[in-house]
């Protein structure tokens, strides 16, 4: 049985807070690898404003190569319609019954996932790991994970985890590129180049805030 991460996310375009956060995960949990899954189409954001899904995937496999624990699967953008956390999670459950899953997220994820679509078939297939980054407090988020353990009745405790406070953004990202600033250490240098060649992110279009800065 392993013990597997499961980094969602829009990654528009992933950044070095994306790759902390899952390597933090996977040392504080000791996680035998974590899987990126690039959304497909979001119905909590507007799609006109995010990069095709294979873009995204592309530079998530581009910033993830030097990492032997870290993989990318394309399984939610070739999902035709809606992404949806819940049914990604049965996909795997039922693609790898003997493994564990642990769903990374950020605060908010923590804050806003009993409004997302069936969040009790998302928690009956793994179990939360939550990094706080200073914005929320430790005592909130350990407030939040008691009211959905009690609400959700799950076998499996959500893990808190202090991370760290990185204020780095794919908005903030999006935004330097349109102002002509520097992102390098802010995103790894192949998917910069990749970007560049690209020329993604230069129009006003692509910078329009994420409904969430994220
Ligand atoms: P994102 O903006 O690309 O971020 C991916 C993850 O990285 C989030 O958990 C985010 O935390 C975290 N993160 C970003 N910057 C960070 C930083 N500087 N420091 C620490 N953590 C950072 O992706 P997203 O759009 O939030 O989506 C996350 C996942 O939630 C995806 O798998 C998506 O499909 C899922 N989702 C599902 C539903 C649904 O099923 N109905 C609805 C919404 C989202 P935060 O949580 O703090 O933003």
């Amino acid at each position: 049985m392993r013990r597997i991460g499961i980094m969602g996310g829009t990654f528009n375009p992933v950044h070095v807070g994306h790759l902390m956060l899952a390597e933090w995960v996977r040392d504080a949990l000791k996680l035998d690898e974590v899987w990126f899954i690039p959304t497909g189409s979001s119905y909590m954001k507007d799609s006109r404003d995010i990069l095709p899904g294979r873009e995204r995937l592309h530079m998530v496999e581009l910033a993830i190569q030097d990492n032997p624990f870290f993989r990318c699967l394309d399984l939610e953008i070739v999902r035709e319609g809606r992404t949806y956390s819940y049914e990604t999670l049965e996909q795997l459950r039922a693609g790898y019954p003997e493994d564990m899953f642990y769903f990374i997220t950020g605060a908010d994820c923590l804050f806003a996932i009993d409004s997302w679509k069936n969040p009790e078939r998302i928690f009956s297939n793994c179990t939360l790991a939550a990094a706080g980054r200073g914005d929320v407090s430790l005592e909130e988020m350990g407030g939040k994970k008691r009211e959905l353990e009690q609400k959700f009745q799950m076998r499996e405790e959500i893990q808190v985890i202090p991370f760290l406070s990185l204020s780095v953004s794919s908005t903030l990202i999006r935004r330097r590129i349109l102002q002509g600033q520097s992102i390098r250490y802010l995103v790894p240098d192949r998917v910069i180049s990749y970007i560049e060649e690209k020329g993604f992110y230069r129009e006003k279009n692509d910078v329009k805030e994420d409904q969430k800065s994220s």
